[in-house]
């Protein structure tokens, strides 16, 4: 009997929209900064008066990097609406002001998940569910933007052109270039050019290979760029333009700079923006640069430093603390402070000679995390930042345990702890709402995204922000544990936001010069130029500015 034929009209629908589509792909190694290029893109675009929007397609199997450790994955970036995403959403919002939920995250988990869902539900009775068209269609669904909102959708490909489990996004890709035609999308490569040492030469090879297998799936990028630590030549722009089949223009010199925040205006001068307006028959002539040339300035204009001590059990990892790194920064800027962040790990911490560790430091942070490794080392780190009275920021984790140290040391309730680290604890003081002791799955699951805030007046938190409602994004499973707010109230701690049901948010000391700790994320909502107010007055604090 023959096979059901597939009914291709699904998959082959010819666009008419008035949406412009991006793709970015990437070539010869990974981490080569594909997200800032996408999210520098952005930026340039809004500069030049469009509306962007920004998506991640992740072809691991993961549903979503929250089960992930920051040893595969680096940092989980979480939006407003809940999505644990990918750390390049990260600087998609911090470049751009594109408007990213769910539906902006996708990895093949998520794509495969929900064909798989459809096939159980019958939804393809009698039909082969195939990679080619069902998945590469899924993909296509997720890629599109409807009309209306923004002019141009930025899409990124994670992982490196010609890794088995890309393929089918960039199958999804050459189909969608078909169907919505050449001049409504672009396709940029980001590729090495690595300098060799011996021959004292910039190596073109591996990007003309990579460049050679995007056009073996038969996809031909229209810019190439050039991931390079030197500058390069025009010569050697064209030879790799000839090479790879882009005009000389499209390839871009995308050099290492010390600052992320650099990078647009590199791009700019590199003709990026007007190049692929130029494509898109629009308007190239109007791109204001003010805000990333405010931010070159005020880098260039710092007239002191401030030291941060970070205590987190990943120091070691460029990307585990990304958003986190990145606040300080904005922070560091708005105050004119040249940043040193000095990375500790908790391990180091009992039973040594703090005062020799901290020497130097303006501010101890303690960010996020998950997990019994490291936290008494954060515990002995808390006790020190409280007694010597040196600016201390607790984030998430960092609040839970100052809120342990404040119960054992100030308290006095000897054994006080979270039942994450010591389900046996005398005295719960972090501990499961009764709808998180209902969870079995772990992906998903925790206090995600966005959640109101009320401020108490006359607080260091209300000061800093200067308002009394604020919304900020969350992801923990635990909470303050309520029952023993009067008794830390009682010795001197502030319950200073409070949240949904009367959830602890916020506490800080009274009579400490800067002691704040939040149980949300506020490192996910500071930009360059609109630095967090918390980390703004924590670096303030830390510089005694
Ligand atoms: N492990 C803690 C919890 O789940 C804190 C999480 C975090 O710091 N993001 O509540």
């Amino acid at each position: 009997m023959a096979a059901k034929s597939v009914d291709w009209s699904a998959s082959f629908r010819l666009g008419e929209s008035e949406m412009r589509y991006i793709f970015i792909s990437g070539g010869v190694v990974s981490s080569l900064g594909k997200g800032l290029t996408a999210a520098c893109i952005g930026a340039l675009l809004e500069a030049s008066g469009l509306r962007v929007s920004l998506k991640k397609f992740d072809p691991y199997l993961n549903v979503d990097p929250g089960t992930m450790s920051p040893f595969q994955h680096g940092e989980v970036y979480v939006l407003a609406d809940g999505a644990e995403t990918d750390l390049d959403l990260g600087h998609y919002e911090r470049f751009t002001n594109a408007k990213l939920d769910a539906s902006c995250s996708l990895s093949s988990g998520k794509i495969y998940e929900s064909i798989i869902r459809r096939e159980r539900r019958g939804d393809y009775l009698g039909e082969t569910v195939q990679v080619i068209p069902h998945v590469t269609d899924e993909i296509k669904k997720h890629m599109e933007v409807p009309d209306g909102e923004v002019d141009v959708t930025i899409v990124e490909i994670g992982g490196t052109v010609g890794d088995i489990e890309g393929m089918p996004y960039m199958e999804a890709i050459r189909q969608f270039i078909l169907e919505h035609g050449k001049g409504n999308v672009l396709h940029g490569h980001v590729a090495l050019l690595p300098f060799l040492r011996v021959a004292d030469e910039i190596k073109t090879k591996p990007a003309q290979q990579s460049v050679a297998l995007l056009r073996g799936m038969g996809i031909q990028p229209d810019m190439l760029f050039c991931r390079t630590e030197k500058p390069i030549t025009v010569d050697l722009r064209k030879k790799l333009g000839l090479f790879c089949n882009v005009a000389a223009d499209g390839v871009i010199e995308e050099l290492d700079v010390q600052s992320i925040y650099e990078v647009p205006a590199m791009l700019h001068r590199g003709g990026v923006d007007r190049f692929i307006l130029n494509h898109f028959s629009m308007d190239s002539s109007s791109c204001d640069l003010w805000e990333w040339e405010e931010i070159a300035r005020r880098a260039s204009a710092r007239s002191r430093d401030v030291a941060i001590a970070l205590v987190g059990k990943y120091v070691d990892l460029k990307d585990a603390y990304k958003s986190v790194y990145e606040a300080l920064e904005h922070g560091a800027l708005a105050n004119g402070c040249r940043l040193r962040i000095v990375r500790i790990d908790p391990d180091t911490l009992p039973g040594s000679d703090m005062d020799a560790i901290f020497a130097g430091c303006g501010g101890i942070l303690i960010p996020g995390g998950f997990g019994n490794r490291g936290i008494e080392g954060k515990l002995a780190a808390i006790a020190y930042g409280r007694r010597t009275r040196i600016p201390f920021f607790g984030i998430c984790l960092g609040m839970q345990l100052a809120t342990v140290e404040f119960a054992r040391n100030v308290v006095g309730l000897a054994g006080a702890n979270s039942t994450e680290f010591d389900p046996q604890t005398p005295y719960p003081v972090v501990s499961l709402m009764e709808e998180q002791k209902s969870f079995t799955a772990k992906g998903g699951t925790m206090r995600l995204g966005s959640y109101d805030c009320s401020l108490a007046a006359g607080t260091k938190l209300q000061k800093s922000y200067g308002c009394s409602k604020i919304s900020e994004r969350h992801r923990h499973r635990y909470e303050f544990n309520g029952a023993y707010g009067k008794q830390l109230e009682e010795n001197g701690m502030v319950f200073s936001g409070i949240g949904v049901g009367g959830l602890v948010e916020a506490v800080e000391i009274a009579d400490h010069p800067w002691f704040i700790a939040v149980q949300y994320h506020p490192e996910f909502q500071s930009k360059p130029l609109r630095p967090h107010p918390l980390f703004r007055d924590f670096i303030a604090a830390a510089a005694k500015i």
